[in-house]
């Protein structure tokens, strides 16, 4: 067994990791960037590490950093959680080259299924049917009204190096296919550096089923289960369950013998995800995730298995604890995931301080959360805050057990997804499992929902001495010193990098007409689109606002002449800062 594990993450993952090394005895190493310093999975690591930066780029993707704190803190593993590193062969390479265990799939096999085409080879080669689409990279329009033409319209353009739902664009006419081809290359080589794009025939109404596969360096290789994650927006995940209602025996054995089918095509080892689409009975290879995903939780719930202890088991070269035969999956898994966002204003991120955090409790109801009270969920990372997973012995007393504990989960501070999630929930289709992945999008109205987020709360201020647990830092190693202090100087410190309260422009200042275009949130500035002296329109796109991954475009209010410009590309603002002023 491994006798120390780093976790190259932050959030709600790494926490999930080191519970697991806790419970098997393994110490646990944290890293974290200057926002994080004081940050939850910090808190409960054995040891903890800076690695500087802000970004993801100048932190927990900031290979020498992590390099450095692997040779330095004597670690025997490496778990990269998800996101990051985690589907990154070149780190996993380096990583194993030092002698240390890489907690997850050979680099080789990240290699095969990171790229969209690759991997729909190694399907083929599984003998398991993709979504019906193309083998080579599109060269040109042509390639697209040709397959648009045989296979019919819809057409989904996909960025071959694509994830995260960017990259990614449907296309319903030949008129159509030239804006939509030119738009994923542009969005594919900003993201992810390669334009190249490949044809999916887009089905209109499918659901999103996944298999959890698990294989050993022994040879063994079992599938766990399946997950439904149909319910997306942005076609990204929301609500994951397991098992997918309706699904007959037949279908789930012949959907997890074939994503055995294409883990072994890949030489897979370790936690894997084989991505496919159902509809109208039949299912298609979407794509594998080579890594543990932020749904593994459902499937715990439902096998009674620790998927992270067997990781770490497979990683020190022991056998699986299972066998086929012998899982065991009872009754009904429901996750949702907590992310700061506003579903009323089309999901669009909040990041900020979590000024109150009630969790639930009760039978079956687990909280993996990243974040405590007075935690600030930053601009610069992923919004999930936490994922709230429920057990009942079928899905409608799972669906009931979710709702009674969404009703006692309280978060304030920031906007999250609880109200979409209550909608959700009690919706007829949801209950009769009659969606598909277009279904919250297209169907639901989320625009009315208010979240519980009571923004701008202050944390009480007190001139009492407590006695406070501070984080140092010595020669970058992290200790915790207990010092007396006023409560109102440190309680909610988080090390420096929490940012000092702004002055907050009065909120009607965004979206009154007034000429002055303030940041709706937190965020960087990716692009500016307009210049001083130009002439703007109502509703025209001035600014690139980036926050928490997600790019929002805010536009003019009024129209005008652009009177100030008071941010360039690259800069952070805050949320009522003033941005442009209109004349
Ligand atoms: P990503 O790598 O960005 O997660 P995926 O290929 O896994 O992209 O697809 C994510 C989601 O996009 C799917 O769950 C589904 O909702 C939608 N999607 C992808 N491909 C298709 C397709 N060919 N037809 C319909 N929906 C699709």
């Amino acid at each position: 067994m491994l006798s120390k594990i780093l976790i190259a993450n932050r959030g709600e993952i790494a926490l999930r990791v080191m519970r697991t090394c806790r419970e098997l005895g393994i110490p646990t190493v944290a890293v974290y960037s200057d926002v994080d310093r004081d940050a939850a999975h910090v808190r409960y690591a054995d040891e903890a590490y800076a690695l500087g930066g802000q970004t993801a780029a100048e932190s927990y993707l900031n290979t020498d950093a992590i390099l450095g704190v692997i040779d330095k803190c004597g670690a025997d593993g490496v778990h990269p959680g998800y996101g990051f590193y985690a589907e990154n062969a070149d780190f996993a390479r380096v990583v194993a080259e030092r002698g240390v265990a890489w907690i997850g799939p050979p680099p080789e096999a990240i290699e095969v299924m990171g790229d969209k085409i690759s991997a729909r080879r190694a399907a083929d080669r599984g003998g398991v049917a993709s979504v019906p689409g193309t083998l080579d990279p599109i060269e040109s329009v042509d390639d697209v009204i040709a397959f648009g033409e045989k296979a019919g319209w819809p057409v989904a353009i996909k960025a071959a190096y694509g994830g995260g739902g960017k990259g990614m664009k449907v296309v319903h006419d030949a008129e159509g296919a030239q804006a939509a081809l030119d738009s994923a290359a542009r969005e594919a080589q900003a993201y992810f550096g390669r334009a190249e794009a490949y044809l999916e025939k887009y089905l209109t109404h499918p659901r999103h089923i996944e298999i959890q596969v698990f294989a050993d360096t022994l040879g063994n290789a079992v599938w766990l289960g399946e997950r439904d994650c149909s319910v997306q927006r942005r076609h990204q995940k929301l609500i994951e369950e397991s098992p997918a209602a309706g699904l007959d025996k037949d279908t789930r054995r012949a959907m997890g013998e074939a994503a055995v089918q294409v883990a072994r095509a890949c030489g897979y080892v370790n936690a894997g995800t084989v991505e496919m689409l159902y509809q109208d009975g039949e299912f298609y290879f979407l794509e594998m995730n080579t890594r543990l995903q932020v749904e593994h939780c459902v499937t715990e719930m439902v096998t009674k298995l620790d998927l992270v202890a067997e990781q770490i088991r497979v990683a020190s070269g022991e056998p699986l604890s299972i066998t086929e035969d012998s899982i065991i999956r009872r009754g009904h898994a429901i996750e949702c995931r907590i992310n700061a966002e506003n579903a009323a204003k089309g999901f669009g991120p909040s990041p900020g301080t979590i000024t109150k955090l009630v969790l639930p409790a009760g039978p079956e109801v687990r909280w993996d959360g990243g974040y405590d009270e007075g935690d600030t969920v930053s601009q610069y990372y992923d919004n999930l805050v936490g994922k709230l997973i429920v057990w009942g012995p079928d899905r409608d007393t799972a669906r009931h057990r979710m709702l009674r504990a969404l009703q006692e989960l309280v978060i304030e501070g920031i906007h999250t997804t609880v109200p979409a999630h209550q909608l959700v929930l009690t919706h007829p289709d949801f209950a009769t499992a009659n969606h598909s992945t277009r279904w919250l999008e297209e169907q639901v109205d989320t625009s009315a929902l208010v979240s519980q987020a009571a923004a701008d709360k202050a944390p009480p201020e007190t001139e009492e001495l407590t006695p406070q647990v501070l984080p140092v830092e010595v020669d970058g190693r992290r200790f915790q010193v207990k010092v007396w202090l006023p409560d109102a100087g440190i309680a909610h410190s988080g090390g420096g990098a929490k940012q000092a309260p702004r002055p907050r422009a009065a909120a009607s200042t965004h979206g009154s007409g007034s000429g002055m275009i303030s940041a709706p949130m937190q965020g960087t500035i990716v692009k500016v689109l307009i210049a001083v002296g130009d002439a703007v329109e109502p509703g025209q796109a001035l600014l690139v606002l980036e926050a928490m991954k997600m790019e929002n475009h805010l536009n003019a209010e009024q129209g005008g002449t652009v009177a100030e410009i008071r941010v360039s590309a690259g800069d952070t603002v805050g949320t009522g800062d003033v941005l442009v002023v209109i004349e």
